[in-house]
Formats: C-alpha cells, sequence, structure tokens
C-alpha cells in the first residue's frame, strides 16, 4: 500500500521560520494501517514551545491584529484556496498518518476548506455592540478585540479538521497561534504551516510546535505567556486543562468526549435510520466524539432493527484505507486498539450479548502488521460499561425502550452531552425528543449535525464553549467597553 510514500523529516515553525527542535531531537511516526513508518518528527523541547510562544506575542504585538478586518479575511480565503487545491495531496497525508479511509479524509478536507471560508467571511462581521447611552451625554459602544495568543491543542482523530476549527476563528479575530498537533498524527498541522506562509499569513501569526510526548500540550497550559487554550480531547485531559489553566486564569474552551445516543422510534422511517445509525458508530472507525454508540430503540421494531443493522454492518468493508471502496480504515494508536479489545472483553463479562464482531478481522498480508477492528455490536444495558463509557472505536450498543418518556430518560442518563440523534416520522415528538435530550447537538433523522456555521460542543462532561458558530468568534476576542462624554460642558464631579 504505502510503498510509494517517502519518510520525511519535519521541523517546527517558529516566527514564520521553519527549524529543527533544540538538540535535534525526533521521533518517529508510523502508519498504523502497515506499522511503516513515515517520518521522523521534530521533538519539541520546553525551550521550544517558549521560542513559539515569545514569536506569537511578539506577531500579536505587529499589525496583525490591528489590519483591517478586510485584508485579514482575504488572506483566510487565500489559505482555504491553497487547501482546496492541494486537498487530494493532503487527504493521503492525513490517510497514512491516522489510518483512516481516504474516502473519509476526502470529505474532511472538503469541511476543512469551508471552515476556513466560513472564518474567513466571519472576519469582516466582528461586531461590536452600541448601547442606549447610560446618561444622555454619553455614547456606549463595544468593540470585540482578539484574545491574544491561542495555544490550539488537538487530538488524532480529525488532526487537519479539529485544527482548522481553531486556527481559523483565530485568525479571523486577529489572533496569534500556536498550534500542538498530536503526537501520533503531526503531519497534516505542518503543512498547513506552509500553506498559511503561502497564503501571506504574517511571520509568527501560525507557529506549530509537534512533540512526542504529552508535556508540550501541559507546556503551553501553564504557559504564562498563553491568554486562551482552544483544547480538543478526552475529558480527562480537558480536567486536567482548566485546572491547571486556572492558575493562569487562561480563557479556556474544551471539547471532550462523549458517548452519544441514536433514539430510534416505531415510527421511523426504518431503512434511513438503520444507515444513519451505521453511520453514526462506524464512521472514522468510531473514532468519533461524536458517534451515535448508544443506539435506543423503540421494544416494538428492537428484533427487527437489530437485525437488519447486523447484517448490513458485518459486510461493511473493512481494510486498506487507501482503498477507496473501504469503510472502515485502521485504529490509529495501539493504546486505542487495547481499549476496545478490553472493552468487548468487559461488555462480554458485564453480560452484555455480543451481536457481531469482537475481534480484529482477518486482512491480506499487507495489513498484518496494521490495527483493524471489526465492525462490533452488542446488546446491552444502558448502566453495563461499554454502553456508558467512550469506547471510541466501531463498537455499537443497544438499548431497548417502550416509549418516549423512557428514551428521553435513557438518553440522559449519560455523564455526557455532545450530540444526539433522532429517528421518528412524526416531527412534533421527533422535535420534543430533541429539546429534551441534554446535549449541544441534536440531529433529526440524518446522522450529519455538524457545518460551519453551526455551533458545535458539549453540555455536561463534553465540555464547554463552541466551534463552527458565529459565536465561536466571542471565545477568540474580549470586550472592550468604550465610554465617551459628548456633553457641552466639561465633566467636573469634584466641581474644581
Ligand atoms: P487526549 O486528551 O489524550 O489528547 C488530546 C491532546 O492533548 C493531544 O494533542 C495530547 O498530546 C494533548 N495532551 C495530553 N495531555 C495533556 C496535558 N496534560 N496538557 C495539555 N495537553 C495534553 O485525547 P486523544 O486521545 O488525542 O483524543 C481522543 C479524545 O478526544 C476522545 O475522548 C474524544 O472524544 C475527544 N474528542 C473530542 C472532540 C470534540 O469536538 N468534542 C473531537 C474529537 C475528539
Amino acid at each position: 500500500m504505502s510503498s510509494t510514500s517517502t519518510l520525511v523529516k519535519t521541523q517546527l515553525l517558529v516566527g514564520g521560520q521553519w527549524r529543527d527542535a533544540s538538540g535535534g531531537a525526533v521521533y518517529e511516526d508510523f502508519n498504523p494501517a502497515n506499522g511503516g513508518k513515515i517520518a521522523d518528527v521534530a521533538d519539541a523541547s520546553r525551550e521550544d514551545v517558549d521560542a513559539a510562544v515569545a514569536a506569537a506575542r511578539r506577531a500579536f504585538d505587529g499589525r496583525w491584529p490591528t489590519m483591517a478586518a478586510s485584508r485579514r479575511a482575504k488572506i483566510i480565503y487565500k489559505l482555504a484556496q491553497l487547501i482546496a487545491e492541494r486537498a487530494n495531496e493532503i487527504a493521503l497525508m492525513e490517510v497514512r498518518d491516522n489510518g483512516k479511509t481516504i474516502s473519509t479524509a476526502k470529505g474532511e478536507l472538503g469541511a476543512i476548506v469551508d471552515c476556513f471560508e466560513f472564518y474567513a467571511g466571519a472576519t469582516t462581521k466582528n461586531y461590536g455592540e452600541t448601547m442606549p447611552p447610560p446618561l444622555p451625554t454619553y455614547l456606549a459602544n463595544t468593540v470585540r478585540e482578539p484574545v491574544g495568543v491561542v495555544g490550539a491543542i488537538v487530538p488524532w482523530n480529525f488532526p487537519l479538521l479539529l485544527a482548522s476549527w481553531k486556527v481559523a476563528p483565530a485568525l479571523a479575530t486577529g489572533c496569534t497561534i500556536v498550534l500542538k498537533p498530536s503526537s501520533v498524527t503531526p503531519l497534516s498541522a505542518i503543512e498547513l504551516g506552509k500553506i498559511a506562509l503561502e497564503a501571506g499569513v504574517p511571520e509568527g501569526v501560525l507557529n506549530v510546535v509537534t512533540g512526542a510526548n504529552n508535556p508540550v500540550g501541559a507546556w503551553m497550559v501553564e504557559h504564562p505567556g498563553i491568554d486562551k487554550i482552544a483544547f480538543t480531547g478526552s475529558t480527562a485531559t480537558g480536567k486536567n486543562v482548566a485546572a491547571v489553566a486556572a492558575k493562569t486564569l487562561k480563557r479556556v474552551t474544551l471539547e471532550l468526549g462523549g458517548k452519544s445516543p441514536a433514539v430510534v422510534f416505531d415510527d421511523a422511517d426504518l431503512r434511513a435510520a438503520i444507515a444513519g445509525a451505521l453511520y453514526g458508530v462506524y464512521y472514522n472507525a468510531g473514532q468519533c466524539c461524536e458517534a451515535r454508540t448508544r443506539i435506543l430503540v423503540q421494544a416494538s421494531i428492537f428484533d427487527e432493527f437489530v437485525a437488519q443493522f447486523t447484517e448490513k454492518a458485518a459486510r461493511l468493508r473493512v481494510g486498506n484505507p487507501e482503498d477507496a471502496s473501504t469503510q472502515i480504515g485502521a485504529i490509529t494508536l495501539r493504546d486505542q486498539f487495547e481499549k476496545i479489545k478490553e472493552y468487548c472483553e468487559i461488555g462480554v463479562s458485564e453480560g452484555a450479548k455480543r451481536l457481531i464482531g469482537g475481534a480484529a478481522p482477518e486482512l491480506d498480508d499487507a495489513l498484518a502488521s496494521g490495527m483493524f477492528w471489526s465492525p462490533t455490536a452488542f446488546e446491552a444495558e444502558n448502566t453495563h460499561r461499554i454502553a456508558c463509557e467512550e469506547v471510541f472505536g466501531p463498537v455499537a450498543t443497544f438499548v431497548r425502550f417502550k416509549d418516549e418518556s423512557e428514551a428521553i430518560a435513557l438518553a440522559n442518563a449519560s455523564e455526557y452531552g455532545l450530540a444526539a440523534s433522532v429517528w421518528s416520522n412524526n416531527l412534533g415528538r421527533a422535535n420534543r425528543v430533541a429539546r429534551a435530550i441534554r446535549s449541544g447537538s441534536v440531529a433529526i433523522n440524518t446522522p450529519y449535525a455538524v457545518f460551519p456555521g453551526v455551533p458545535f460542543g458539549g453540555y455536561k462532561q463534553s465540555g464547554y464553549g463552541r466551534e463552527l458558530g458565529m459565536e465561536t468568534m466571542r471565545l477568540y476576542t474580549e470586550t472592550k467597553s468604550v465610554l465617551t462624554y459628548i456633553g457641552e460642558k466639561p465633566m467636573d464631579p469634584f466641581g474644581v
């Protein structure tokens, strides 16, 4: 498969210059589908992180934040255009770094371009407000000013997509950025750094630091020179980020884990619900924060739904991610692979009924060193660990419900609240249930809920803050109130 890929050696992007990590440290990056090495990646030290933060600060003190918004918008549009031109090449890079299928990666590249274009447009709409005068002799208005240096920390499941959700609004509002990709999927962030420079993003506005271990992210969260952390990752790490960031009172937004429900009523279009539920679980090999892995099905159609779902799931094509017909690619990390295996064992030991999968598939020799998992489904209780903890793999759990109120109770019986789907042809019911579910997004009769312009983020343990929306612009800005005295007589409160 990736025999044609060439080994690369990457560098850090600091202040517009590409440079090795101090001391020349590197770590190895592998293709999870075949175990082949694909890159030597610069392994940043604390000194490198300091240099990146200092470069971002210098750029923030420069012309970027005060540049005409229309000019910044043009640069972001250019960036979007350059990504679009190289979409196929970057998609393949993402496939080799992450193990996702080429069709998924190409879809993501389209969404990345859309995200940059959306925020390019938003750049010129970063409006303040004018208040009713607090006194007749006053004008009062607000301006939205960039929050400063943003530390963007992203996970491995959608490497460039999740970076774009942070970098695009940060650029639009005039912030400067230190971007840290996951250690296992660093390549597309480095490519973004190259494209940003080419698009005319001034030196130091976007810095990219890569590192083998967690300290790079932790150093950023502690760093007094960073004003805001935009974090996507697990709930456990997110809580740590919030606690550490509090010491320097950084602004923090957290996009964290999930265990999202798909609620299927007996009046749903069964075919559409099954197709949507399959996609909701197995898209990106289930390594998806908003995966609808808890499938709650009304008792009257439960057996039929489960039979049709599992029959189709077992036929999904698992294998070479570079093959356009593959539907489930590789598991990105060894630890993640082991975690999925362990959860399947826990499911069996808790008494959940395994319906399909639960093991690695047999694949051809070229993929023998890769990490793959067969589409898996269990019938479970909502309280089983496999049904309530985030597995982050291609594992569905089915739970049955009697009626609308039980469906709502089960959907909400989770510590998470990221997303949900409701399948019903009774739009009154679908909307009632959508309203009652405590999650950041609810998709009715569709598995898709993520689009630029539509806020995305979590309730409860799924985090706080929203990405992708116009309100996201607020999370990258501070409000400054400006009060102007317009009276004829000078003010003289002390009568001096
Ligand atoms: P993770 O929390 O292990 O790591 C996320 C990022 O944080 C990585 O870049 C990592 O190097 C860095 N990091 C680790 N420890 C850190 C620390 N102490 N301080 C600062 N940074 C640190 O998560 P992961 O395993 O890479 O990603 C999977 C998780 O991400 C899942 O829980 C998934 O649900 C979540 N996720 C959420 C969303 C969302 O939008 N809500 C999207 C994708 C993934």
